[in-house]
């Protein structure tokens, strides 16, 4: 705690933000910088969180320090604080430790009175401005201090405007601002029963205790469960001399960006009036002008800007965004703070700042928001189109997306071969309507969480997708869904905005997405920085094509099951399934084979010298059959006996293949051990296109992964498959190829035992979807629908475990598992593959916990290698215990 409540600007600086406030400590360091601020000083946060302690009473002894305080600005401005003559006017202004803007009150033209008003008016030879700063005082004043609502204020106004004919604020003479000054007065002492004070110091403290008040004002409060900033951090309060744009054409105000913050060009940004004070800026009475026409105006001002403005980025080492004012030539600095900025800029201004020698390439690699990345790699919707939001769902995969609604998967690709963009609109998304999701621009289900199917799917083409947006029926008979009054019927526009989860009513001009040099040159700096291997999930030639455009290192998990469902494959794949006996399942696996080597054969080719890991086989195979009910519904419609018994046949396989809780039954390597020829057709497969790609001179390195083992044995009879099934290939073709023979570790028992499954494991794959999903219990295909919102909402869990790693529970399982493993076999390999693979804050995870790679879906691998960079950098150690190029 600091012993003193007051402080001059000239006694901070930046790293003082915590006492100062961000505004403060910034004032203090351009105080001290030798720019020219007015005078002030600042009430500390202590000194808030002090008046909350003390149930809301002002600290003793805190206006003697305030008083010291002001007499030392009296001195510095010649203007004394309630003098009849010469008056000094001061501005109260909130200012916390996180940037919170608009969010708390600010005071002007403080020190004004039925006396001072006049002083001032002499003084400046100008009475309207002197009773028009007093009215704006009294306006602010009753609505900070008093919470008179600005409303009343602003109806008194403008009836006495229109009393005397007039249309613009500042044509309303001295003796209606004067009449409104009186209204004001009357509707404080209506409202309140206090007149407005007329004793300055009186002001003061009624404002300075306003400012504390306003840090739990509603809007605050809501603004700090958004952005998670402590309630115990409080605002300071800056009180400094006021400076005025509006005292003629030698004045004016104005804000200027050092760069531009759409673009990152590096030239001047802002807009300036003359004669004019801040509010005027805002409320856009007049058009501001550009900045370069400072220069012709006021030239001497404009050098000074220029100078200004790259001292102070040199000084903060970052675009800044500054307000100025002009007092009858002389330039002032009132604020300045890190200018917001488009992801485009934010990347184009890290690499400028190397460029130019004020940021080390670590430091812009920090720099970079990760999350920002993804409005670079997919299409975005245009800021400056008007919206029409019609419903929201989760985020589940970014960018954006406009086209037809359609509700059928068929009727997606039917249109799209006619030329029409479509949105696929469903309940849920299964295997089989994947030619639609392929088909379509976007996605959106009013089922589903962010590991659904369709939100995974999605993902990995890089297609925006919007999931569980339950506030929409669809009503697919009659091809239409509603939200509220507002009805969709097939072929309407849509427009999807998978990065925030709204849906938009009609369609809206999209901008594409945009590699530039400068964001290669960050991801080059980050690859030479970062120590955890960035490889990508990719499951066909053209998804391995685009993650290698973007650099990855290798396939971390090829999902087998996504080449099974196209149309031409999937009724060979149901034929497999619904064999009546082994040779009819071998006749179709036969089929198969060469379909699934083909794949393989791009995925090795277009992986030239990188692992490619292939997962065998995973989903309970009911997914790759008709549901019961269409099943149910057609049979009805059937009158061919013969026709109607093979379909009576499909019910009874499908039922038979029916289970209550299908993720926690007949999949995984259970499927592996019971039906091994489907397994064995995909090794068989896999080693083939091998050898076949060698032999062309393709440098292949295969990784063959079993998922879902919870027992050691499942391991070992799985790998004994494997093994074997390579040998017969290598023995057929007279070649050998080198291999691995991993596991995912997806089943709580697989990371607790993970020293006996390490005796058959070459490599551990975290399969954190179904790995979290079996910890915390929650079913990843329906928590978020159900009850997760709800949990996230109230606060009941921190935060959505599907998308940020649980490192306590979870992540706890991945440590054991990783030690274990590794005390069984150092060379080891582990990596993670579930949705968690393209998250920063879980990346961090990985990284400290001395993984070797993290996989994720081709459209984050760019974010992955910035975020595994900053892991790195801000651990500013690798985990030394491991060898991450295993
Ligand atoms: C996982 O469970 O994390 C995983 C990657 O496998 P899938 O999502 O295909 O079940
Ligand atoms: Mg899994």
């Amino acid at each position: 705690m600091s012993n003193r409540r007051v402080l001059q600007f000239e006694e901070g600086n930046s790293s003082m933000k915590v006492l100062l406030g961000g505004k403060g400590a910034n004032l203090a360091e351009m105080t001290n910088a030798g720019l020219a601020v007015p005078p002030g000083f600042t009430i500390t946060t202590e000194t808030c969180q002090e008046y909350y302690i003390n149930e809301q009473k002002l600290p003793e002894g805190l206006f003697d320090e305030v008083k010291d305080a002001l007499e030392l600005i009296e001195l510095k401005k010649q203007q004394f604080f309630g003098d009849d003559v010469n008056p000094l006017l001061v501005s109260v202004r909130s200012g916390s430790v996180t940037s919170m803007p608009g969010m708390m009150d600010t005071i002007l033209n403080l020190g004004l009175n039925d006396r001072t008003v006049e002083g001032l008016s002499k003084q400046m030879n100008n009475s309207r401005f002197a009773y028009d700063c007093y009215r704006r005082l009294i306006q602010m004043f009753g609505s900070v201090v008093f919470e008179i609502e600005m409303k009343l204020f602003e109806d008194i106004f403008e009836e006495t405007k229109n009393s005397f004919g007039v249309k613009v604020d500042k044509d309303l003479k001295v003796e209606g601002l004067k009449l409104v000054i009186n209204e004001y007065k009357l509707l404080i002492e209506e409202k309140t029963n206090k007149s407005f004070p007329q004793d300055v110091y009186n002001q003061l403290t009624l404002a300075v205790e306003a400012v504390f008040k306003s840090w739990n004002n509603q809007r605050a409060v809501v603004y700090r469960q958004l952005y998670n900033i402590p309630d115990q951090q409080c605002t300071a309060v800056n009180i400094q001399s006021m400076v005025f744009g509006n005292m003629g054409d030698d004045s004016g105000t104005g804000v200027l960006f050092t760069r531009n913050p759409s673009t990152g060009e590096n030239s001047l940004f802002g807009e300036f009036l003359t004669n004019a004070q801040g509010e005027d800026v805002v409320a856009g009475i007049r058009t501001p002008q550009p900045i370069e026409n400072l220069k012709t105006e006021m030239p001497n001002v404009y050098n000074d800007l220029v100078k200004i403005a790259r001292q102070l980025e040199t000084r903060y080492k970052d675009m800044q965004d500054i307000e100025f004012t002009i007092e009858k030539g002389q330039l002032y600095v009132l604020q300045t703070r890190s200018g917001k900025r488009t992801a485009q800029a934010a990347v184009k201004l890290a690499v400028q700042f190397v460029a130019e020698g004020i940021l080390s390439k670590e430091e812009a690699i920090n720099r970079i928001e990760v999350e920002h990345l993804e409005q670079l790699l997919h299409s975005t919707i245009d800021p400056q189109a008007t919206l029409e939001v019609i419903a929201k769902g989760l985020p589940a995969s970014p960018g954006s997306a406009t086209g037809h609604v359609v509700f059928d998967a068929d009727v997606a690709t039917e249109w799209v071969k006619h030329g029409k963009k479509v949105v696929l609109v469903s309940h849920e998304t299964s295997p089989e309507d994947i030619h639609g999701v392929i088909a379509a621009e976007g996605v959106l289900t009013t089922n589903g969480g962010m590991t659904s199917h369709a939100a995974v799917v999605a993902r990995g083409m890089g297609k925006p997708c919007i999931c569980g947006c339950e506030e929409i029926k669809i009503d697919p008979e009659r091809k239409r869904f509603y939200i509220g009054n507002t009805t969709i019927v097939e072929g309407d526009w849509i427009t999807l905005d998978g990065t925030t989860g709204r849906v938009i009513n009609g369609t809206v001009a999209l901008k594409e997405p945009e590699i530039s040099p400068e964001l290669l040159k960050l991801l080059e700096w980050a690859d030479s920085i970062k120590h955890l291997k960035v490889l990508t999930n990719a499951d066909t030639p053209e998804d391995a094509a685009k993650a290698r455009d973007f650099k990855a290192e290798g396939i971390g998990l090829c999902r087998t099951e996504h080449m099974f469902m196209s149309t031409e494959r999937l009724p060979v794949v149901q034929e497999m399934i619904l064999a009546q006996s082994l040779e009819e399942r071998h006749r179709a696996l036969d089929k198969l084979l060469p379909m699934q080597q083909s794949d393989f054969e791009g995925i090795f080719e277009a992986m030239h010298g990188f692992p490619v890991t292939i997962r065998l086989l995973d989903p309970p195979l009911h997914e790759f059959l008709p549901k019961i009910e269409e099943l149910l519904e057609k049979q009805f419609s059937l009158k061919e006996p013969e026709v109607n018994e093979k379909h009576e046949q499909l019910i009874r396989k499908v039922r038979n293949l029916q289970e209550v809780n299908p993720m926690l039954g007949q999949r995984g390597c259970r499927l592996g051990i019971l039906f091994p020829e489907i397994y064995r057709m995909q090794v068989i497969a896999i080693f083939r296109a091998a050898v076949k790609l060698i032999r062309q001179k393709i440098n292949v390195i295969p990784e063959v992964m079993i998922p879902l083992v919870g027992h050691v044995n499942e391991l070992e009879i799985m790998r004994k498959l494997v093994d074997e099934a390579a040998e017969e290939v290598f023995l057929e073709e007279g070649l050998r190829v080198n291999y691995k023979v991993g596991t995912m570790i997806e089943v709580p028992r697989a990371a607790l035992t993970a020293d006996e499954i390490a005796e058959h494991a070459d490599f551990f794959s975290f399969g954190t979807n179904d790995l979290t999903q079996m910890t915390y219990g929650y079913s990843r295909d329906d928590a978020e629908g159900k009850f997760l919102s709800y949990y996230l909402e109230h606060k009941v869990i921190p935060t959505n475990p599907f998308q940020v790693l649980d490192t306590e529970g979870v992540g706890a399982l991945i440590k054991c598992a990783v030690k274990k493993g590794r005390a069984q076999k150092t060379a080891l390999k582990t990596g993670i593959c579930g949705e968690h693979g393209g998250n920063k804050e879980s990346i961090f995870f990985c990284h400290m916990t001395g993984l070797n790679y993290i996989s994720c879906s081709p459209y984050r691998v760019p974010m992955a290698r910035i975020a595994a960079a900053q892991a790195q950098l801000f651990y500013k150690t690798t985990s030394l215990e491991y060898n991450y190029n295993v």
